[in-house]
């Protein structure tokens, strides 16, 4: 760049991982930049919040990266948020409930034959619109293995997930070994590594930051807001870094993208929170919970794929996921502590083979606007990573520097 500021602005619009990646990268390029977002605050799906009824910050749901997850990792370290990412060993202890059985899946020890590992991993092809449980569900490690892998990556139950988008996740963290597969966690919340550091980032290069301002509409050269309209300069460019169905809504002509629900509920417990072995989260098979991990005195459940869920109401989940976890965490089950239990109706794409191939690109019919949020075409289901790539890849395309990176 030359010592000169240009006098073109990036609207990037939705402050999520997408919309603040997009703007950070445009921001690092030397670009003007203006965020409008819609909420009180930023991070949209990834994002923490006080909880008066447990009197902690909580994340609205458990985020779970991965060392392969290389542009997420990359972004919280330009923007200074990694020292709060806590990276453990990449195990993966799982439990079942109904019979007490224990396993530990690690890099090398998947606890699946040769065979069904490479049928997994999408090998050496996979038909049209092959589901998971249409490929593995007669296998020996279906449902202690590839059943809650799914649904923990791809949202999706094994019976609608693609198969080709599971093998594609699969071989790249197999094929990374313990690098790819190390799993980190927002030991201080999400929003300390992610939506904090990037919004003080965003203020460090002057770029204006618009809460509570919700765009309503896309003009000829305007963006309408529900607090005003801004006039586009003839070299402005915009990103809209949305939700799938938000973007529906002001872009007619986008491919249907249906979603999948995840049921989350923390409990405050009176004592440090601790799982046998010292481990931070386990895997759950055999109950309801099907993740359970654990911060500081708080425990917190997640629950994939859950849109059958959805009905139960919040004090019948509270009590059901209690019963499940409470004597791993060395608790009454009769005793339920404070909870906070959260849906998130709309999590992610349902990750069927049809969604997946028709996810769209960033490129729309309008010149100065692109497109970036985790639902956009990847080699990667709904994820911080897919949607910090996205964001990424928006701002390449609408300031049209292909160097913009976050190493
Ligand atoms: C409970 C839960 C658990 C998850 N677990 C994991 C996990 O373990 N690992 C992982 O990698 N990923 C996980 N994810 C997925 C991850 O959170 C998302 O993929 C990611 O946050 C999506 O970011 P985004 O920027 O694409 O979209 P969003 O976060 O949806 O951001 C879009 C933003 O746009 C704003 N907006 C919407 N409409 C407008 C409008 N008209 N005008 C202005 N602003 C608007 C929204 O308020 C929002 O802030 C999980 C998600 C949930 C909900």
């Amino acid at each position: 760049m030359t010592g000169t500021l240009p006098q073109q602005t990036l609207h990037v619009v939705g402050a999520g991982m997408a919309g603040l990646a997009c703007a950070v990268a445009a921001a690092r390029g030397g670009w003007r930049v203006a965020l409008h977002e819609a909420a009180p605050q930023a991070g949209g799906r990834c994002r923490s919040f006080r909880c008066d009824r447990l009197d902690r910050m909580i994340d609205n749901g458990t985020h779970l990266m991965l060392g392969a997850n290389r542009h997420a990792l990359a972004f919280a370290t330009a923007i200074g948020g990694h020292e709060t990412l806590e990276a453990v060993a990449p195990l993966f202890p799982f439990l079942d409930l109904a019979s007490g059985r224990q396993w530990v899946l690690s890099p090398g020890k998947l606890t699946s034959g040769v065979w069904e590992t490479v049928a997994a991993m999408g090998l050496p092809w996979v038909p049209a619109g092959q589901s998971v449980a249409g490929r593995l569900g007669g296998k020996r490690s279906f449902a202690a293995l590839w059943q809650p892998l799914c649904e923990a990556m791809l949202n999706t139950q094994a019976e609608d997930a693609s198969a080709k988008l599971f093998g594609c996740v699969l071989r790249e963290l197999l094929m990374g070994g313990k690098t790819a597969m190390r799993p980190f966690i927002a030991q201080g919340g999400l929003s300390a590594a992610f939506a904090a550091p990037a919004i003080a980032t965003l203020g460090s290069y002057g770029a204006q930051v618009n809460f509570r301002r919700r765009l309503v509409a896309v003009g000829d050269r305007s963006l309408e807001f529900d607090d005003g309209t801004i006039a586009l300069g003839p070299h402005d460019r915009v990103v809209l870094a949305l939700p799938p169905w938000a973007a529906s809504e002001l872009l007619p002509g986008l491919p249907p993208m249906p979603t999948r629900a995840i049921v989350n509920a923390h409990y405050r417990l009176n004592h440090p929170a601790e799982l046998p072995g010292g481990q931070r989260f386990l895997g759950l098979i055999g109950g309801m919970a099907q993740w359970l991990f654990v911060r500081d005195d708080v425990a917190s459940v997640t629950i994939s794929a859950a849109d059958r869920l959805l009905d139960m109401s919040t004090d019948d989940l509270a009590a059901t996921l209690w019963r499940d976890v409470a004597a791993l965490l060395g608790a009454d089950p009769a005793r339920l502590p404070p909870c906070r239990v959260i849906k998130e109706r709309r999590a992610t794409l349902a990750h069927t083979p049809e969604v997946v191939e028709n996810r769209p690109g960033p490129a729309t019919k309008i010149p100065f606007l692109w497109l970036a949020g985790d639902w956009m075409a990847s080699p990667w289901p709904c994820t911080i990573e897919a949607a910090i790539a996205s964001g990424l890849t928006a701002a390449r395309l609408a300031i049209g520097r292909d160097d913009l990176s976050f190493a």
